[in-house]
């Protein structure tokens, strides 16, 4: 009785707004649905970002599943409360010793990571000069901070110059070291040049670098002469070559307190889960061990590359484990990506409105723990099932 009289108040529905963008969505054939990952072996999966093989490591599983059973199913609290354990102390204080850095931060996600970094390097009179390819997270970050954002072209460090020069106060340069739609890897070198002559902070985001770039998977910032510099920051995720979740802060340590004193995605949101924690920390350790699987990963990107070239297709030459395959339209790269599931491969599939430039791909990710027989068979299916005007000649 209640309820009913609630609608018949109604002059609306407050959800109507909603139909005429599905129906758009439908029209125009992006609309996105959920699929439950198979656990099935018989699929070769060049999808996930699972870059070294580790996530089904049963070293990693082990230390999730030993974290639970010790911390808990969850943190219980934020982690200047009760969800710091002795797990979050150690995964800092090693991966800011194998990336070399002073400090690190561990956070939920690359996501909150992310926005902890920019919101916190870039104050009210501050300026962040963001590359167009940015991830959506360091993206939010820009639109959250109350600094000035002035987006610049795609890789181009003399535009940062022309942003940067004759602002006055704190700046940040900001950019993925290996940006997550096309693999190619940011002028680092060149960036941390300009960023010097204004006085000016990097910040890069090594979501796809760490594990696979840099001396055994140290990552981009190593690579490129930069860790552990003063003017540094690097973000991680813990959710691709570590197999595990959750995200982390490096650099300078007055840096890392400022953000434990200051970030919002820090100080307000429950910390990493022990058992992802766990699993990082097992990840780590692996990869120190077991260093050749960064090399791994890169040999296998590049024999994609090579072997899908000489078909015909348009990859991206890959700097580091992401391989992107153009296709025609957004109707086709689907359509190629369910082809290659039929036949056993599962591969990842981008269009608009997630890659700005209007451009769809199928995207690979390669791993470590391929074997060269699996790169040709997955060749094989990615060419075999190739829309005609992905080919060229
Ligand atoms: N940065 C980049 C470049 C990414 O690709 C991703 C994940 N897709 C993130 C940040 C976010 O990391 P997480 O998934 O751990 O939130």
């Amino acid at each position: 009785m209640h309820r009913k009289e609630t609608h018949s108040r109604r002059a609306g529905d407050p959800f109507g707004w909603l139909d005429e963008q599905s129906e758009r969505r439908r029209a125009a054939g992006l609309v996105r649905t959920l699929r439950p990952r198979s656990a099935d072996s018989e699929l070769l999966d060049l999808a996930s970002n699972d870059y070294l093989g580790l996530a089904l490591h049963p070293e990693v599983t082990e230390g999730a599943a030993a974290a639970a059973r010790r911390w808990g199913g969850g943190a219980t609290g934020s982690r200047l409360v009760t969800g710091t354990t002795a797990l979050h102390t150690e995964l800092e204080r090693e991966l800011a010793e194998f990336c070399g850095f002073e400090a690190a931060l561990v956070l939920s996600s690359g996501y909150a990571a992310n926005l902890a970094a920019v919101t916190a390097l870039a104050p009210h009179s501050g300026l962040i000069v963001s590359d167009a390819g940015n991830h959506a997270s360091l993206i939010d970050g820009c639109r959250l901070a109350r600094a000035t954002t002035s987006v610049v072209a795609h890789a181009d460090q003399d535009a940062a110059r022309k942003a940067l020069d004759g602002h006055q106060g704190p700046a940040v340069a900001v950019t993925d070291a290996v940006f997550s739609v096309d693999g190619d890897a940011a002028p680092l070198p060149q960036l941390a040049e300009v960023c010097g002559e204004f006085g000016a902070a990097l910040l890069l985001d090594d979501a796809h670098g760490l594990g696979v770039l840099g001396d055994g998977g140290r990552g981009s910032a190593h690579a490129a002469g930069l860790a552990g510099a003063p003017d540094v920051v690097a973000t991680l995720t813990l959710s691709k070559s570590l197999g595990s979740q959750g995200g982390a802060v490096l650099g300078p340590a007055k840096v890392i307190e400022h953000l434990v004193n200051t970030a919002r995605t820090f100080i307000f949101d429950t910390g990493l889960a022990p058992a992802a924690t766990g699993a990082a920390l097992a990840a780590l350790r692996l990869l120190r061990r077991e260093p050749e699987r960064a090399a791994r990963a890169r040999e296998v990107a590049s024999a994609l590359h090579t072997q899908l070239t000489a078909a015909g297709l348009t990859t991206v030459r890959p700097d580091a484990a992401v391989v992107s395959v153009h296709a025609p339209t957004p109707d086709e790269a689907v359509a190629w990506a369910a082809d290659c599931r039929t036949a056993g491969l599962v591969v990842g599939c981008f269009r608009p409105p997630s890659v700005p430039d209007g451009i769809s791909r199928l995207r690979l990710t390669a791993r470590a723990d391929l074997t060269d027989a699996q790169v040709t068979d997955a060749v094989r299916t990615i060419v075999r099932t190739a829309p005609a005007g992905a080919l060229k000649g």
